[in-house]
């Protein structure tokens, strides 16, 4: 099987670099942010703060988090409930970052993704997955942009969704974001030594999409 490791900060434009290039490789992309996002929600809905005083084990018993691919699409289960658009919310990405700064949960997650890779051939989006996931990933991408930059990408896909917030915010959530993804102890944000870096700081989106593909492409010649 061949996987494809992307990772990098929040509105680098992973997401839609890998999406077209799974599309147009034939691979399932795999959006590993979504899972860590999954679980987040159950810790909104118990009313606990980001500050996590609970106990994060027993709070992982009661979860069970799924993905189905439907028509080609991820799509994310919380307990059987499709939570794959109440995910995407600012609060749901702060809660996110929270959590996958805990061990117990990064493990449970762990397996559920290296199962994918074993089983197809994956474009997988994260932070870890070159370094933790899939340290022998075929070809591994760390893909970044300045903060400026992912904050206005950011900002205009959030009030393209409808959804009313402000840009300072919007910037203010993806620098910490930035600092709390790449400070934990465990799994920290940080390109792997056989990546290859990719700033897309300046690039349209179709640009990014079309240099990254070139790169795989190059690299799996
Ligand atoms: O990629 P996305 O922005 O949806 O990820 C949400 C959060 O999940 C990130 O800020 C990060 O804290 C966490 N995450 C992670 N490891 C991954 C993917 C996401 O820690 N592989």
């Amino acid at each position: 099987m061949i996987s494809i490791a992307l990772d990098g900060p929040a509105g680098a434009g992973k997401s839609t670099v890998a999406k077209m290039a799974a599309k147009e490789l034939g691979f399932i992309y795999v959006d590993t942010g979504a899972l860590y996002r999954a679980v987040g929600i159950m810790f909104i809905r118990k009313g606990i703060s980001t500050e996590l005083n609970c106990d994060v084990e027993e709070i992982l018993k009661e979860i069970n988090v799924d993905i189905k691919f439907i028509n080609g699409e991820q799509r994310v289960f919380l307990n059987g409930e499709d939570v794959s658009e109440v995910i995407r919310t600012p609060e749901a990405s702060m809660m996110a970052s929270a959590v996958s700064a805990k061990p117990p949960v990064r493990a449970f997650l762990l397996e559920m993704q290296r199962k994918l890779a074993r089983e197809n051939n994956v474009l997988m989006d994260g932070r870890d997955i070159g370094t933790v996931v899939l340290p022998n990933a075929t070809v591994k991408m760390f893909v970044t942009a300045t903060a400026e930059e992912r904050a206005n990408r950011r900002y205009k896909e959030l009030t393209e969704k409808g959804m009313s917030v402000e840009y300072k915010d919007v910037y203010d959530d993806i620098v910490k974001r930035d600092y709390n993804d790449s400070h934990r102890e465990i799994a920290p944000l940080k390109p792997a030594e056989d990546s290859i870096i990719f700033d897309t700081t300046g690039n349209t989106l179709e640009e990014s999409v079309e240099k990254a593909l070139k790169i795989i492409k190059e690299r799996l010649a």
